[in-house]
């Protein structure tokens, strides 16, 4: 991939925290290629995760990505997978502007063939919330597949009901996905009603490596190039957490004084660490008392009054 400038005028350099939109003209196909390596390894490196849990958390912050590609919205687009064991939370999330950030939680260590079909009652939400309006639309999806590509799959076919098709793929260096949907026929255009399938057997000869490695030219060329593809800019991601001291000063406000004070260490300090980014945020004695006389005026915490 080479340097070009968006129609903003911003110069986007060679990188592989991307996400690339394009169209295949011929088949009426729309398209999103993601690939997240520099901040893969800042969400990894925040916690000793086991090999069985990072391959699905690398595809899960793959695809939050990913999700966001064809869609317009101010916020954020977060995707949770929970259940009561051995894995009991995958967590990603994607802004507007291209910041993911994500974290895991488990119990026992899942095993190495672990799938996530095997977890006690999965279930995959995926929520979009709109900063500047303040909605919420969530989508849940019942796990009955331990792909998480033909999952979110189906969350498309639900809620937009468009025929869409996702491969995911991770490493321990990169974490990639490609979505292709087929576009609504207009009235009056011959509809190719081949063309779906054509794509959809050109996308199974896309291989792991090719889709974590090759530049989304190479890629999209190689993959599609009697279909007429077209690129649009691409668009920069990166690493980046929503944490700040208002919003810990809210939770800690709406968790109540007495459970507050309960984390109040020897030091006579109350110190929360942010999962995401490992932010660590300090309230001493009289921080405290501040928060809970005042009620905290700052005008990000929802619960102050
Ligand atoms: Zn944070």
């Amino acid at each position: 991939m080479t340097a070009h400038t968006t129609h903003s005028g911003i110069q986007v350099t060679d990188s592989n925290d991307f996400l690339q939109r394009f169209l295949l003209e011929r088949a009426q196909v729309r398209g999103v290629l993601v690939r997240l390596e520099q901040s893969w390894r800042q969400v990894r490196e925040r916690a000793n995760y086991p090999a069985s849990v990072r391959a699905p958390l690398a595809k899960t912050l793959a695809a939050s990505a990913l999700l966001t590609g064809n869609i317009k919205f101010e916020g954020s687009l977060s995707i949770q997978l929970k259940s009561r064991g051995p894995l009991t939370l995958l967590f990603a999330e994607c802004s507007h502007d291209g910041r993911v950030r994500g974290l895991a939680r488990w119990q026992d260590e899942p095993p190495a063939d672990f799938r996530l079909t095997d977890g006690l009652e999965p279930l995959l939400a995926v929520t979009i919330e709109n900063a500047t309006s303040g909605q919420r639309y969530q989508g849940l999806v019942p796990v009955e597949d331990a792909d998480l590509a033909v999952l979110f799959e189906r969350y498309f076919e639900r809620s937009e009901q468009l025929p869409t098709r996702i491969v995911l793929a991770a490493d321990d260096t990169r974490c990639a996905g490609l979505m292709l949907q087929q576009l609504p026929a207009e009235s009056g255009d011959e509809v190719d009603a081949d063309a779906w399938n054509r794509v959809g057997i050109l996308l199974r000869t896309l291989t792991p490596d090719e889709l974590l490695t090759l530049s989304a030219e190479q890629l999209l060329l190689r993959l599609f190039h009697e279909e007429s593809v077209r690129m649009y800019p691409s668009r920069p991601l990166s690493f980046g957490c929503r944490c700040s001291r208002e919003r810990v000063a809210g939770m800690l406000h709406s968790l109540g004084r007495a459970e507050a004070a309960g984390a109040v260490r020897e030091d006579g300090a109350a110190e929360i660490t942010c999962e995401f980014c490992n932010t660590r945020y300090r309230f001493d004695i009289i921080d405290l008392e501040h928060l809970f006389r005042s009620g905290y005026g700052a005008p990000e915490v929802p619960t102050a009054h």
